[in-house]
């Protein structure tokens, strides 16, 4: 079809939202197609045409480097959609993020974000322990900057490491707008994850920042190819083999055996990839680990803590820095 006005008005309707599933999408398309004509209902537009206009809109920008991608959310919990609800979002594809960050952020609040990624991606995703989100106290806790070290002529400094601190209003502040702006959500347990859109706009970045050859930090479903950041492992700490907790149970019956698709042992089931994965040991606030010998419970503690008041806030943060 040529591309036309209800191209381009379906095109708009991306740019105002951080993401899409058909369901929304529906309204959008019968309103465009009634323009005109005769009125359509939203329950008539079928998810064929909703895709036909995501391939025009994708051939009208790839000059652009943007692109309609669409994912499955990887935290079950995030979404009341049973089965969960793809959702599309249009990100731009060039390889450095971060930059595009800085029309909105300063470098040093960019900076905050880097290690703050660092954390979650590094830090906080051990051969053991993948948790790959931090609690909203640990990133606050990221605020400060690390120490200058001597600037030498020959060590360029890297993208992150050479701003300076913000202050933890500032830290939270822009924790709230990264929310706000659909690059982070928060899990009911008060665990920060990057949101579908994020990790569809920052996945090409994020293999190239933390997998390093020989010890990849990011993951990918055996299933679906995608990266796994929430989701069940092999009880292999050293196997490769990960599975969406939505991708899982059609795995598993096309391959006829509840195993692991890298190393074909018995597939576990209790061990994750994601905040699951954290043990009463590496719980954020030191209450929790007076209170809870580490067992074998698991680590699914009332959402109370989600939201800490300020002054419990500080004093944690205090304890905390030596
Ligand atoms: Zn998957
Ligand atoms: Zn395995």
């Amino acid at each position: 079809m040529a591309y036309d006005d209800r191209n381009r008005a379906f095109l708009q309707a991306f740019m105002g939202r951080s993401t899409l599933a058909f369901q929304d999408a529906q309204p959008v398309l019968a309103a465009i197609l009634s323009v005109g004509g005769e009125r359509i209902d939203p329950k008539d537009v079928g998810e064929g045409q909703f895709q036909s206009y995501v391939d025009a809109a994708n051939q009208a920008i790839s000059p652009f480097d943007l692109e309609i991608r669409s994912s499955l959310p990887q935290d079950p919990q995030s979404t009341t959609e049973d089965p969960p609800q793809r959702v599309w979002a249009l990100v731009n594809n060039t390889s450095d993020p971060l930059t595009q960050l800085a029309t909105t952020y300063s470098a040093d609040e960019i900076g905050f974000l880097k290690r703050l990624l660092d954390y979650m991606f590094h830090t906080n995703n051990t051969v053991r322990t993948e948790g790959m989100c931090a609690a909203q106290l640990q990133a606050v806790g990221l605020h400060k900057a690390p120490t200058a070290r001597p600037v030498t002529d020959d060590a360029p400094q890297t993208q992150g490491s050479a701003s300076h601190s913000l202050t933890m209003t500032q830290a939270e502040r822009m924790i709230l707008n990264l929310i706000e702006e659909g690059w982070f959500q928060k899990s009911r347990k008060g665990y920060l994850t990057l949101t579908p859109r994020a990790l569809m706009e920052l996945r090409g970045w994020l293999v190239i920042e933390y997998n390093d050859e020989g010890s990849p930090k990011i993951k990918f479903c055996a299933a679906c190819k995608d990266m796994v950041t929430v989701g069940q492992r092999c009880a292999d700490v050293h196997c490769g083999g990960r599975l969406h907790d939505h991708c899982m149970q059609n795995f598993f019956r096309m391959q006829q055996a509840e195993e692991c698709p890298v190393c074909k042992a018995e597939w576990p089931g209790d061990h994750f990839v994601g905040e699951r994965a954290l043990g009463a040991s590496s719980r954020p606030s030191g209450v929790v680990r007076r209170q809870t010998p580490v067992s074998a419970r698991p680590s699914v503690e009332p959402s109370t803590r989600s939201t800490p008041s300020r002054v419990a806030l500080e004093a944690n943060l205090d304890s905390d820095s030596e």
